[in-house]
């Protein structure tokens, strides 16, 4: 294989579908591919997540301000998205609970970061355990934020129903694609796809989310950052516990500061019921299974003790933590037990059924410490986008609008028509929304 392409998109996440989406309506005259290792899209995070559709209430405005605005428009986008096409998508809402009185100020402090991140007084409010009793009355707390503008969905099935409109509109999806090395040869990419075949690409946009790290490493940049992947584990519920709660209930994380959230009780779009994720550590973004793990625990410890990740290793906090995640993974009673905690009804003798683990890989800077928010690296042709994390599902279609803007700002996409219509959308419409 030889082809040559004006544009390369690496990876068919939900992320990198989403960019090829609007390019697709945008472009009357580029050759675009995006390139997926595996056999479809969304096999990897984007297909194995937790299903909802986050309203921005969890993150903190000022360290997670790119995720948190992209995640208020996705609500819409996808809501109209899935409406037009027919698709999976129940406005069903979040309750987040609070068991102490340390929980009740850190939903106060939610609610507060949810109203700056664009919420209103009809999507999101603090209901106290009476009333909280009147609608879920399976739930034990001292307080909860009941988030009316909160979704479920299956992101696999959006994922594949915005590959095939880009596909129907002219885009290359390249599956069993590997890419293992990229280099610059003269003005082009030259990528080296399954160990010897070569393509030839303009631009480079790095979509890969677990490796895209990996990517801006093999072409030379990114290389004060790394990262460490966990895996997030979830068990499937018995049918007679389908009915327990309306709406999935989340608990205040214990340890916000770190990537951790504890395990939530999810109704998925079908109405069946699922506890989890933890956050267990593990040595790729591919690791569900051990011979993965075995196969990349020297190469990872490696990487880890040379950069900035080794503070993180030796840090005791975090190797508490770590060792309480994979106690969750080796004991389903001790996960069960911290949604027991606030939905006691549940027996864990009774959940016997895994559910489809997914894998989170957080960045690393120099000092040591987790970066909050998603990463640009906009280079010299080629544009990377780093630490892509939860909501990142949620927030897709609108991040995908701001970075093809940004690359049409900076003259890439210069002659393509911003006022496409794109789907449901007008894209310059979505821009200006995403400015406001
Ligand atoms: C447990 C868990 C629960 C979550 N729950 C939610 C949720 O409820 N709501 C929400 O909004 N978000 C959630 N998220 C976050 C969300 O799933 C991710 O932010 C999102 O899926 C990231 O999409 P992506 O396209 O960047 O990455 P990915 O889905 O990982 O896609 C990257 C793609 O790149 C491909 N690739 C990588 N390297 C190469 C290579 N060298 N050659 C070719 N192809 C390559 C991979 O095969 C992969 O398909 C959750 C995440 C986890 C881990």
């Amino acid at each position: 294989m030889k082809e040559s392409f004006d544009l390369v998109i690496i990876g068919g996440g939900i992320l990198g579908t989403s960019i090829s989406y609007f390019l697709s309506f945008l472009n009357k005259s580029k050759k675009i591919a995006v390139i997926e290792q595996e056999k479809k899209v969304a096999h990897h995070t984007s297909g194995r997540n937790t299903g909802k559709v986050h309203a921005p209430y969890l993150y903190n405005p000022e360290k997670k301000k790119l995720f948190a605005n992209a995640a208020f428009h996705g609500y819409e986008m996808w809501k109209e998205y899935s409406k037009q096409q027919n698709l999976p998508f129940k406005e069903d809402g979040v309750i987040e609970v609070a068991l102490d009185e340390k929980g009740i100020k850190v939903l106060e402090k939610y609610l507060k970061w949810g109203k700056q991140n664009g919420l209103n007084e009809k999507d999101i409010e603090l209901i106290d355990k009476t009333e909280l009793k009147k609608i879920e009355p399976e739930i034990k707390c001292e307080s909860a934020l009941y988030v009316h503008r909160d979704g479920s969905t299956d992101y696999s099935t959006l994922t594949n129903a915005i590959m095939k409109d880009s596909e129907k509109n002219g885009i290359n999806f390249l599956f069993k694609n590997k890419i293992n090395q990229i280099k610059k040869i003269k003005d082009k990419w030259e990528i080296t796809i399954n160990d010897n075949e070569k393509i030839y690409s303009n631009f480079l946009i790095n979509a890969a989310g677990g490796q895209a790290i990996d990517i801006a490493h093999n072409i030379g940049i990114a290389k004060n950052l790394t990262d460490v992947h966990f895996r997030g584990e979830y068990w499937k519920t018995p049918k007679k516990y389908h009915n327990l709660t309306k709406t999935s209930v989340y608990s205040v994380p214990e340890f916000p500061d770190y990537p951790f959230l504890d395990p939530h009780w999810i109704v998925r779009v079908d109405g069946s019921c699922e506890i989890g994720p933890n956050a267990v550590p593990v040595f790729s973004p591919y690791g569900y299974d051990t011979a993965e793990n075995v196969k990349e625990f020297i190469p990872k410890i490696l990487e880890m003790v040379n950069s900035g990740a080794r503070k993180i290793i030796f840090d005791k906090d975090f190797q508490e933590l770590a060792f309480s995640e994979i106690q969750s993974s080796m004991s389903k009673s001790r996960m069960v037990e911290r949604v027991r905690k606030f939905l006691p009804k549940i027996d864990s003798k009774e959940i016997t059924v895994k559910g489809t683990a997914g894998i989170r890989s957080s960045v690393i800077d120099e000092k040591g410490k987790f970066v909050p928010d998603v990463i640009l690296l906009d280079e010299d042709s080629s544009f990377h986008i780093l630490n892509y994390n939860s909501p990142g599902a949620t927030g897709a279609l609108p991040f995908a609008v701001y970075v093809i803007n940004q690359l049409h700002e900076k003259g890439l996409f210069e002659n393509e028509d911003i006022h496409a219509q794109c789907g449901p959308w007008k894209f310059n419409e979505i821009v200006e929304r995403l400015e406001k």
